[in-house]
Protein backbone atom coordinates (compact mmCIF):
# COMPACT_ATOMS: atom_id res chain seq x y z
CA UNK A 1 0.00 0.00 0.00
CA UNK A 2 1.24 3.46 -1.19
CA UNK A 3 1.00 5.70 1.96
CA UNK A 4 -0.32 9.64 1.38
CA UNK A 5 -0.48 12.19 3.61
CA UNK A 6 -2.84 14.30 4.15
CA UNK A 7 -2.00 17.03 6.30
CA UNK A 8 -1.82 20.84 4.99
CA UNK A 9 1.76 22.55 4.99
CA UNK A 10 0.35 25.99 5.34
CA UNK A 11 -1.76 25.11 8.61
CA UNK A 12 -0.76 27.13 12.03
CA UNK A 13 -1.83 26.11 15.11
CA UNK A 14 -4.43 28.41 16.59
CA UNK A 15 -3.65 31.41 18.85
CA UNK A 16 -3.38 30.79 22.09
CA UNK A 17 -6.90 30.79 24.60
CA UNK A 18 -4.77 33.58 26.67
CA UNK A 19 -3.18 35.69 23.47
CA UNK A 20 -6.88 35.26 22.50
CA UNK A 21 -8.11 36.79 26.13
CA UNK A 22 -5.79 39.49 25.76
CA UNK A 23 -7.05 40.67 22.23
CA UNK A 24 -10.71 40.68 23.18
CA UNK A 25 -9.87 42.97 26.25
CA UNK A 26 -7.90 45.03 23.63
CA UNK A 27 -11.08 44.76 21.48
CA UNK A 28 -13.36 45.36 23.95
CA UNK A 29 -10.83 48.80 25.29
CA UNK A 30 -11.22 50.23 21.69
CA UNK A 31 -7.80 51.67 22.55
CA UNK A 32 -6.22 49.60 19.49
CA UNK A 33 -3.24 52.56 19.02
CA UNK A 34 -0.06 51.99 20.74
CA UNK A 35 0.06 55.49 21.86
CA UNK A 36 -3.90 55.50 22.84
CA UNK A 37 -3.14 55.21 27.09
CA UNK A 38 -5.16 56.29 30.04
CA UNK A 39 -2.66 58.25 32.21
CA UNK A 40 0.79 56.60 33.10
CA UNK A 41 -0.86 53.14 31.76
CA UNK A 42 1.96 50.59 29.93
CA UNK A 43 0.16 49.34 26.97
CA UNK A 44 0.39 45.99 25.29
CA UNK A 45 3.22 47.42 22.38
CA UNK A 46 5.65 48.42 25.18
CA UNK A 47 4.90 45.44 27.49
CA UNK A 48 5.77 43.20 24.54
CA UNK A 49 9.09 45.38 23.90
CA UNK A 50 10.27 44.64 27.58
CA UNK A 51 9.52 40.59 27.96
CA UNK A 52 11.12 40.87 24.14
CA UNK A 53 14.37 43.02 25.19
CA UNK A 54 14.69 40.47 28.48
CA UNK A 55 14.36 37.53 26.30
CA UNK A 56 16.86 38.33 23.88
CA UNK A 57 18.70 40.35 26.73
CA UNK A 58 18.76 43.47 25.10
CA UNK A 59 18.64 47.18 26.24
CA UNK A 60 16.41 48.45 23.83
CA UNK A 61 13.43 46.48 21.43
CA UNK A 62 10.87 48.50 19.36
CA UNK A 63 8.16 46.55 17.68
CA UNK A 64 7.04 47.94 14.37
CA UNK A 65 4.31 46.77 11.69
CA UNK A 66 6.32 43.73 10.14
CA UNK A 67 9.98 42.50 9.92
CA UNK A 68 10.85 43.90 6.44
CA UNK A 69 9.81 47.15 7.42
CA UNK A 70 12.52 46.38 10.95
CA UNK A 71 14.81 45.57 8.23
CA UNK A 72 14.43 49.26 6.37
CA UNK A 73 14.23 50.74 9.93
CA UNK A 74 17.49 49.44 10.77
CA UNK A 75 18.99 50.35 7.15
CA UNK A 76 17.72 53.77 7.70
CA UNK A 77 18.79 53.92 11.74
CA UNK A 78 22.79 53.54 10.78
CA UNK A 79 22.86 56.36 8.04
CA UNK A 80 22.48 54.18 4.82
CA UNK A 81 21.70 56.18 2.08
CA UNK A 82 20.49 56.16 -1.33
CA UNK A 83 22.90 54.62 -3.43
CA UNK A 84 25.36 53.04 -0.99
CA UNK A 85 25.99 49.81 -1.23
CA UNK A 86 24.96 46.92 1.14
CA UNK A 87 26.32 43.57 1.20
CA UNK A 88 23.55 40.86 1.62
CA UNK A 89 22.91 36.98 1.16
CA UNK A 90 22.47 35.27 -2.45
CA UNK A 91 20.67 33.35 -0.61
CA UNK A 92 17.36 34.58 1.25
CA UNK A 93 13.70 36.17 0.68
CA UNK A 94 12.69 38.45 -1.32
CA UNK A 95 12.20 40.84 1.51
CA UNK A 96 15.84 41.63 2.44
CA UNK A 97 17.10 42.87 -0.94
CA UNK A 98 13.93 44.89 -1.30
CA UNK A 99 14.04 46.42 1.91
CA UNK A 100 18.06 47.33 0.88
CA UNK A 101 16.44 48.86 -2.65
CA UNK A 102 13.47 50.04 -0.27
CA UNK A 103 15.81 52.95 0.69
CA UNK A 104 17.61 53.72 -2.31
CA UNK A 105 20.37 51.19 -1.68
CA UNK A 106 22.24 48.93 -4.04
CA UNK A 107 22.03 44.52 -2.58
CA UNK A 108 25.60 43.15 -3.52
CA UNK A 109 25.16 39.42 -3.32
CA UNK A 110 27.55 37.11 -1.23
CA UNK A 111 27.54 33.52 -1.72
CA UNK A 112 26.13 30.53 -0.38
CA UNK A 113 27.73 27.34 1.51
CA UNK A 114 26.84 23.96 1.29
CA UNK A 115 25.61 24.42 4.94
CA UNK A 116 23.36 26.99 3.68
CA UNK A 117 24.92 30.23 5.33
CA UNK A 118 26.63 32.95 4.43
CA UNK A 119 29.74 32.02 2.30
CA UNK A 120 32.46 33.82 4.57
CA UNK A 121 35.30 33.77 2.16
CA UNK A 122 33.60 35.29 -0.42
CA UNK A 123 32.01 38.10 2.53
CA UNK A 124 35.68 38.65 3.13
CA UNK A 125 36.13 39.07 -0.90
CA UNK A 126 33.50 41.94 -0.50
CA UNK A 127 33.95 43.07 2.44
CA UNK A 128 35.51 46.27 1.25
CA UNK A 129 32.46 47.18 -1.34
CA UNK A 130 30.62 48.18 1.33
CA UNK A 131 29.96 49.95 4.93
CA UNK A 132 27.04 47.73 6.06
CA UNK A 133 26.20 43.38 6.00
CA UNK A 134 22.47 42.26 5.80
CA UNK A 135 23.17 39.43 7.58
CA UNK A 136 20.19 36.91 6.44
CA UNK A 137 20.03 33.98 8.77
CA UNK A 138 18.10 32.16 5.82
CA UNK A 139 16.13 29.05 6.80
CA UNK A 140 17.31 29.29 10.24
CA UNK A 141 21.25 28.03 9.02
CA UNK A 142 23.49 30.72 11.09
CA UNK A 143 26.74 31.12 9.95
CA UNK A 144 29.98 31.09 11.76
CA UNK A 145 29.30 33.89 13.83
CA UNK A 146 32.58 34.83 15.33
CA UNK A 147 34.54 34.51 12.34
CA UNK A 148 32.15 36.38 10.50
CA UNK A 149 31.89 39.46 13.32
CA UNK A 150 35.93 39.22 12.78
CA UNK A 151 35.84 39.70 9.64
CA UNK A 152 33.04 42.33 10.30
CA UNK A 153 35.44 44.17 12.57
CA UNK A 154 38.73 43.98 10.10
CA UNK A 155 36.73 45.90 7.21
CA UNK A 156 34.64 48.40 9.63
CA UNK A 157 31.27 46.54 8.60
CA UNK A 158 28.00 47.15 10.75
CA UNK A 159 25.88 44.37 11.15
CA UNK A 160 22.56 43.93 10.88
CA UNK A 161 20.63 40.61 11.63
CA UNK A 162 17.82 39.03 9.61
CA UNK A 163 16.19 36.68 12.05
CA UNK A 164 13.29 36.27 10.34
CA UNK A 165 13.93 32.25 10.44
CA UNK A 166 16.14 32.63 13.89
CA UNK A 167 13.58 33.78 16.94
CA UNK A 168 14.69 31.79 19.53
CA UNK A 169 17.91 30.63 17.85
CA UNK A 170 21.41 30.75 19.70
CA UNK A 171 25.30 30.27 18.83
CA UNK A 172 27.15 29.34 21.40
CA UNK A 173 24.38 30.19 24.04
CA UNK A 174 23.92 33.95 22.64
CA UNK A 175 20.48 34.89 21.12
CA UNK A 176 20.00 34.67 17.52
CA UNK A 177 20.20 38.77 16.51
CA UNK A 178 22.51 40.15 19.37
CA UNK A 179 26.04 39.67 17.42
CA UNK A 180 25.22 42.54 15.05
CA UNK A 181 24.39 45.87 16.03
CA UNK A 182 21.10 45.37 14.86
CA UNK A 183 18.83 42.09 15.14
CA UNK A 184 15.48 41.72 13.14
CA UNK A 185 12.60 39.69 14.21
CA UNK A 186 9.43 38.91 11.78
CA UNK A 187 5.92 37.81 13.68
CA UNK A 188 4.51 37.64 10.51
CA UNK A 189 2.28 34.01 10.36
CA UNK A 190 4.86 32.09 8.90
CA UNK A 191 7.80 32.70 11.41
CA UNK A 192 8.21 31.42 14.88
CA UNK A 193 5.47 34.26 16.73
CA UNK A 194 2.02 34.68 14.65
CA UNK A 195 0.43 38.29 14.81
CA UNK A 196 -0.05 37.96 11.32
CA UNK A 197 2.14 40.56 10.77
CA UNK A 198 4.36 42.22 12.44
CA UNK A 199 8.71 42.99 13.25
CA UNK A 200 10.63 43.74 16.18
CA UNK A 201 13.88 45.39 16.35
CA UNK A 202 16.71 44.76 19.52
CA UNK A 203 20.11 46.83 19.71
CA UNK A 204 22.16 47.48 22.75
CA UNK A 205 22.98 51.16 21.00
CA UNK A 206 20.80 54.16 22.13
CA UNK A 207 21.77 56.33 18.90
CA UNK A 208 20.49 54.14 16.79
CA UNK A 209 17.08 53.08 19.17
CA UNK A 210 16.36 56.50 19.45
CA UNK A 211 16.06 56.71 15.35
CA UNK A 212 14.71 53.86 14.95
CA UNK A 213 11.85 54.97 17.54
CA UNK A 214 11.66 58.37 15.52
CA UNK A 215 11.45 56.56 12.21
CA UNK A 216 8.77 53.88 13.51
CA UNK A 217 6.16 57.19 14.00
CA UNK A 218 6.66 57.71 17.57
CA UNK A 219 5.75 61.17 17.82
CA UNK A 220 7.20 63.04 20.73
CA UNK A 221 5.08 60.18 22.56
CA UNK A 222 8.36 58.09 22.80
CA UNK A 223 8.58 58.18 26.85
CA UNK A 224 5.34 56.00 26.37
CA UNK A 225 7.90 52.90 24.46
CA UNK A 226 8.56 50.00 26.24
CA UNK A 227 12.66 50.87 26.19
CA UNK A 228 13.72 54.10 26.03
CA UNK A 229 17.16 55.91 25.50
CA UNK A 230 17.83 58.88 27.60
CA UNK A 231 16.11 61.89 26.81
CA UNK A 232 19.67 63.82 25.64
CA UNK A 233 19.61 61.33 23.18
CA UNK A 234 16.32 61.96 21.51
CA UNK A 235 17.39 65.70 21.69
CA UNK A 236 20.27 64.64 19.32
CA UNK A 237 18.05 63.19 16.87
CA UNK A 238 14.63 63.69 17.17
CA UNK A 239 14.66 67.17 14.93
CA UNK A 240 15.97 65.51 11.89
CA UNK A 241 14.76 61.78 12.00
CA UNK A 242 11.62 61.27 9.78
CA UNK A 243 8.56 59.77 10.65
CA UNK A 244 8.34 57.00 8.73
CA UNK A 245 5.43 55.36 9.84
CA UNK A 246 5.31 51.30 10.71
CA UNK A 247 3.96 51.01 14.31
CA UNK A 248 2.93 48.01 15.78
CA UNK A 249 -0.90 48.07 17.65
CA UNK A 250 -1.45 46.91 20.96
CA UNK A 251 -4.04 44.25 19.59
CA UNK A 252 -0.87 42.55 17.86
CA UNK A 253 1.36 43.04 20.59
CA UNK A 254 -1.69 41.39 22.79
CA UNK A 255 -1.41 38.21 20.85
CA UNK A 256 2.19 37.88 20.76
CA UNK A 257 3.19 38.34 24.60
CA UNK A 258 1.35 34.77 25.34
CA UNK A 259 2.63 33.30 22.30
CA UNK A 260 6.60 35.01 23.50
CA UNK A 261 5.91 33.34 27.03
CA UNK A 262 5.83 29.74 25.33
CA UNK A 263 8.69 30.37 22.45
CA UNK A 264 10.89 28.29 23.98
CA UNK A 265 8.58 25.51 24.39
CA UNK A 266 7.40 25.65 20.81
CA UNK A 267 11.09 25.89 19.68
CA UNK A 268 11.46 22.40 21.03
CA UNK A 269 8.86 20.75 19.36
CA UNK A 270 9.72 22.36 15.84
CA UNK A 271 12.64 20.45 17.02
CA UNK A 272 11.48 17.50 17.39
CA UNK A 273 9.91 17.21 14.58
CA UNK A 274 12.63 18.53 12.72
CA UNK A 275 14.73 15.66 13.95
CA UNK A 276 12.06 13.56 13.37
CA UNK A 277 12.63 14.08 9.75
CA UNK A 278 16.60 14.83 9.35
CA UNK A 279 16.94 10.54 10.87
CA UNK A 280 13.94 9.39 8.08
CA UNK A 281 15.74 10.90 5.33
CA UNK A 282 19.66 10.19 6.68
CA UNK A 283 21.05 8.04 4.08
CA UNK A 284 19.21 8.42 1.52
CA UNK A 285 20.86 7.91 -2.19
CA UNK A 286 21.41 11.42 -3.73
CA UNK A 287 20.22 13.38 -0.91
CA UNK A 288 22.50 15.30 0.92
CA UNK A 289 21.34 15.77 4.68
CA UNK A 290 22.64 19.83 6.01
CA UNK A 291 24.68 18.50 9.16
CA UNK A 292 23.74 21.34 11.66
CA UNK A 293 27.16 22.44 13.78
CA UNK A 294 27.08 21.91 17.51
CA UNK A 295 27.67 25.68 18.28
CA UNK A 296 23.96 26.31 16.80
CA UNK A 297 20.90 26.26 19.19
CA UNK A 298 18.30 26.34 15.62
CA UNK A 299 14.66 26.23 15.64
CA UNK A 300 13.94 23.81 13.20
CA UNK A 301 10.69 25.56 12.04
CA UNK A 302 11.15 24.44 8.12
CA UNK A 303 13.87 21.82 7.05
CA UNK A 304 15.95 21.58 4.01
CA UNK A 305 18.23 18.69 2.19
CA UNK A 306 20.22 19.18 -1.24
CA UNK A 307 19.84 16.90 -4.10
CA UNK A 308 22.85 18.41 -5.35
CA UNK A 309 23.87 18.18 -9.23
CA UNK A 310 20.80 17.11 -9.90
CA UNK A 311 19.17 17.63 -13.12
CA UNK A 312 16.57 20.38 -13.38
CA UNK A 313 14.37 17.09 -14.61
CA UNK A 314 15.34 15.09 -11.63
CA UNK A 315 14.20 17.87 -9.06
CA UNK A 316 10.85 18.02 -10.99
CA UNK A 317 10.45 14.65 -10.96
CA UNK A 318 11.06 14.13 -6.85
CA UNK A 319 8.59 17.34 -6.09
CA UNK A 320 5.71 15.72 -8.79
CA UNK A 321 6.42 12.36 -6.74
CA UNK A 322 5.57 13.84 -3.32
CA UNK A 323 3.45 16.41 -3.93
CA UNK A 324 1.43 13.09 -5.55
CA UNK A 325 0.97 11.76 -2.16
CA UNK A 326 0.76 14.83 -0.37
CA UNK A 327 4.00 15.77 0.68
CA UNK A 328 4.80 19.77 -0.45
CA UNK A 329 8.61 20.57 -0.98
CA UNK A 330 9.83 23.82 -2.45
CA UNK A 331 12.09 24.49 -5.13
CA UNK A 332 14.96 27.30 -4.17
CA UNK A 333 16.99 25.91 -7.79
CA UNK A 334 13.74 26.93 -10.43
CA UNK A 335 14.88 29.40 -12.70
CA UNK A 336 11.36 31.12 -12.20
CA UNK A 337 10.51 32.28 -8.77
CA UNK A 338 7.33 30.58 -7.73
CA UNK A 339 5.32 30.94 -3.85
CA UNK A 340 8.16 31.85 -1.33
CA UNK A 341 10.78 30.67 -3.86
CA UNK A 342 13.51 33.30 -5.23
CA UNK A 343 17.05 33.42 -6.26
CA UNK A 344 19.37 36.87 -6.17
CA UNK A 345 19.56 36.54 -10.32
CA UNK A 346 15.92 37.41 -9.88
CA UNK A 347 15.84 40.26 -8.06
CA UNK A 348 16.69 42.39 -11.30
CA UNK A 349 16.45 45.53 -9.65
CA UNK A 350 19.88 44.82 -8.69
CA UNK A 351 22.95 44.09 -10.22
CA UNK A 352 24.25 40.35 -9.90
CA UNK A 353 27.11 38.67 -11.07
CA UNK A 354 27.21 35.13 -11.48
CA UNK A 355 28.56 33.39 -8.48
CA UNK A 356 28.62 29.41 -10.00
CA UNK A 357 29.45 27.83 -6.85
CA UNK A 358 26.41 29.97 -5.40
CA UNK A 359 24.50 28.69 -8.48
CA UNK A 360 25.09 25.02 -7.97
CA UNK A 361 24.10 24.84 -3.96
CA UNK A 362 20.77 26.99 -4.90
CA UNK A 363 20.19 24.51 -7.45
CA UNK A 364 20.45 21.64 -5.02
CA UNK A 365 17.96 23.24 -2.13
CA UNK A 366 14.59 21.61 -1.67
CA UNK A 367 13.07 23.09 1.78
CA UNK A 368 10.26 21.86 3.41
CA UNK A 369 7.90 23.46 6.03
CA UNK A 370 7.47 21.93 9.46
CA UNK A 371 3.87 23.77 11.03
CA UNK A 372 3.62 22.50 14.21
CA UNK A 373 -0.31 21.36 13.70
CA UNK A 374 2.37 17.66 11.98
CA UNK A 375 2.56 15.32 14.85
CA UNK A 376 6.14 13.73 14.99
CA UNK A 377 4.38 10.47 13.97
CA UNK A 378 3.18 12.44 10.37
CA UNK A 379 7.22 13.68 10.55
CA UNK A 380 8.04 9.92 10.31
CA UNK A 381 5.75 9.37 7.49
CA UNK A 382 6.49 12.28 5.47
CA UNK A 383 10.74 11.53 5.41
CA UNK A 384 9.54 8.06 4.03
CA UNK A 385 7.55 9.56 1.58
CA UNK A 386 10.55 11.94 0.50
CA UNK A 387 13.16 8.57 1.30
CA UNK A 388 11.13 6.26 -1.28
CA UNK A 389 10.25 9.12 -4.10
CA UNK A 390 14.25 10.39 -3.79
CA UNK A 391 15.01 6.98 -4.11
CA UNK A 392 12.74 6.04 -7.05
CA UNK A 393 13.85 9.34 -9.21
CA UNK A 394 17.30 8.73 -8.57
CA UNK A 395 17.05 4.82 -9.58
CA UNK A 396 14.62 5.80 -12.56
CA UNK A 397 18.06 7.66 -13.99
CA UNK A 398 16.72 10.79 -13.54
CA UNK A 399 20.05 11.99 -12.79
CA UNK A 400 22.22 14.07 -14.63
CA UNK A 401 25.19 13.67 -12.71
C1 LIG B 1 9.56 36.75 6.35
C2 LIG B 1 10.93 37.18 6.12
C3 LIG B 1 11.31 38.52 6.23
C4 LIG B 1 10.36 39.67 6.36
O1 LIG B 1 9.37 39.55 7.28
P1 LIG B 1 7.91 40.18 7.03
O2 LIG B 1 7.42 40.31 8.42
O3 LIG B 1 7.16 39.25 6.17
O4 LIG B 1 8.12 41.53 6.38
C5 LIG B 1 12.66 38.82 6.13
N1 LIG B 1 13.57 37.86 5.91
C6 LIG B 1 13.25 36.58 5.75
C7 LIG B 1 14.33 35.58 5.50
C8 LIG B 1 11.92 36.20 5.84
O5 LIG B 1 11.59 34.91 5.66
Amino acid sequence: MTEVFKGVFTQQEPIPDAAIEAALRVLRSGRLHRYNLVGDEVGEVALLEREFADFVGARYALAVASGGYALATALRAVGVKPGDRVLTNAFTLAPVPGAIAGVGAVPVFVGVTADLTIDLADLEAKAGEARVLMLSHMRGHLADMDRLLEIARAHGLTVIEDCAHTMGATWKGRPSGRDGLIGCYSTQTYKHMNSGEGGILVTDDEEVMARATILSGSYMLYPRNGTVPPEEVFERVKYDTPNISGRMDHLRAAILRPQLAQLEAQCARWNERYRVVEDGLRGTPGLTIIERPEEEGFVGSSIQFLLLDWSEAGVKEVLSRCKTRGVELKWFGGARPEGFTSRYDSWRYAPSQTMPETDRILKGIVDMRLPLTFSPDDCALIARIIRAEVGAAWQAGQVAG
